[in-house]
């Protein structure tokens, strides 16, 4: 790579384990092809590959196949994820969780690779906010997670500041900063020709703004994740340095087996731990993550009285398609139910007049005269019933039903059918009798021409 800034790499030759030959020659390379498994919607057809080692549910595919032409890809049963991200699950190792449920945001989170990989990690139990500064972004993160299936990411479209009034309310919060975005020279062409040294100033400026913005909402005791996918150290061990003088925190440090090829390096001045990615020294992009733990003891909130807002009315439409859990409904606008953890109802209570939500707990669809008419979301998610009447389609027909189109099978009796393939939800279909109704979401659609 002939244009590989010079200035960055005089930079990084300071850096530990750095081979700037190596590293150049790998550049030109094509980029690694990895997945990252839903533990809770199993199968997979996809070719056998070797595991990402620090990801339990991370997966190299030796080629990359077309997925939108997969329809297990359109029922979450994977996330397409660059493998160094993934090593976000050793700090989740590292601060031995417990099965405590705990309020997490992810600040940065389009289109949602760490957000799916934190739903998976920390369990139905904890309360996860994901957020998107930018609208269009947003509506990206929200389509991925609900497809992930996960009851407890809830999308949010705010900017940092806008959380000022959750003081101590979080115990983790995930920055992964927009950044100068050196590390995916190889996978994003157009990354390289945005990248400029006035480029990284101005970067570790915002992801100051951003982490000022933000370090407050985190509870004493609680754990800030710090990432971006720039080689810079203005971007990286700069702002661990930056974090350590301006906050009480400790620096956390997972262990890192050497044969994995991830280098440790420590801030100048405070010596945090950091991790850097090389893509010459292991599988994956350039990536750099560095966490910490606030100190102080935790002070007990109390949340005060609310006034729940169930609706008790239509809550037999929506049993017999839930599974057996402790949820409350609520109304959202005129007509669309929501279901909710009840120990996540006072949460809501409070963000809701704080945050602008895109997305929270389970959208369960419209009720219709006095029936439910389900909604998407529902098919997708991990909370939904296994018993309901479904129709299983093979891999052509499960295509020409997420292209919206007749996937010509027998017409059943008269109701709603989950649309499933290898044991998976792709989405609701309804029988009239005479004629199948493919309810799949319009701009959920295929809009590639399908193989003959
Ligand atoms: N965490 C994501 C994932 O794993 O899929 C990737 C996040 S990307 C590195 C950074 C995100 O920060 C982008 O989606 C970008 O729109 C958002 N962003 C940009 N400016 C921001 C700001 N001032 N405050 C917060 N987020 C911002």
């Amino acid at each position: 790579l002939q244009n590989f800034p010079l200035s960055l790499l005089a930079e990084l030759g300071q850096i530990k384990d750095f081979d700037q030959q190596s590293f150049v020659d790998c550049q030109s390379q094509p980029a690694v092809t990895s997945i990252r498994q839903n533990p809770i919607k199993s199968k997979l057809d996809l070719p056998e590959g070797e595991n990402v080692p620090w990801c339990s549910s991370g997966r190299y595919l030796s080629e990359r196949p077309v997925f939108t032409l997969d329809p297990a890809y359109h029922a979450g049963a994977y996330y397409v994820q660059e493998a160094s991200s993934m090593f976000l699950e050793q700090y989740y190792l590292a601060i031995a969780p417990t099965e405590k449920p705990m309020k997490i945001l992810d600040l940065c989170a389009a289109p949602g690779g760490k957000s799916t990989h934190i739903a998976s990690i920390f369990g139905n139990n904890s309360l996860i906010i994901c957020n998107e500064v930018i609208g269009s972004r947003a509506s990206i993160l929200e389509e991925n997670l609900t497809r992930w299936g996960n009851i407890n990411t809830w999308v949010t479209c705010n900017d940092p500041k806008h959380f000022s009034k959750l003081n101590d309310f979080f115990d983790v919060i995930v920055v992964d900063a927009p950044c100068s975005g050196s590390g995916l020279f190889r996978k994003d062409k157009g990354a390289l020709d945005e990248w400029s040294e006035h480029a990284v100033v101005h970067c570790a400026q915002r992801q100051k703004r951003i982490l000022t913005d933000i370090l407050p909402c985190l509870k004493p005791g609680g754990i800030l994740i710090y990432s971006t996918c720039s080689f810079s150290v203005a971007e990286n061990e700069a702002i661990a340095d930056w974090i350590a003088d301006n906050y009480s925190v400790a620096s956390l440090c997972p262990a890192v087996p050497l044969e994995w090829g991830v280098t440790q390096t420590v801030s100048e001045t405070s010596k945090s731990n950091c991790f850097r990615f090389f893509p010459n020294r292991l599988k994956g992009e350039g990536f750099f993550i560095t966490g910490f733990q606030k100190t102080g003891a935790e002070e007990r909130h109390s949340i005060g009285k609310f006034k729940s807002a169930h609706v008790q009315k239509f809550q037999q439409n929506v049993d017999e398609f839930l599974q057996k859990d402790d949820y409350v409904l609520l109304a959202n606008g005129q007509d669309s139910i929501v279901a909710m953890h009840r120990q996540q109802e006072s949460d809501f209570q409070i963000l809701s007049k704080i945050l602008h939500f895109k997305k929270f707990g389970l959208s369960m669809g419209q009720i219709a005269g006095n029936a439910l008419i389900p909604s998407h979301e529902l098919a997708l998610s991990t909370a939904i019933a296994p018993t309901l009447p479904s129709i299983t389609l093979e891999k052509t027909a499960a295509l020409r039903f997420l292209k919206k189109e007749d996937p010509g099978i027998p017409i059943p009796p008269k109701g709603w059918y989950l649309i499933r393939y290898e044991g998976l939800n792709l989405g609701w279909a309804k029988s009239l009798g005479n004629r199948m109704n493919n309810y799949l979401p319009k701009n959920w659609r295929i809009r590639m021409e399908l193989p003959e």
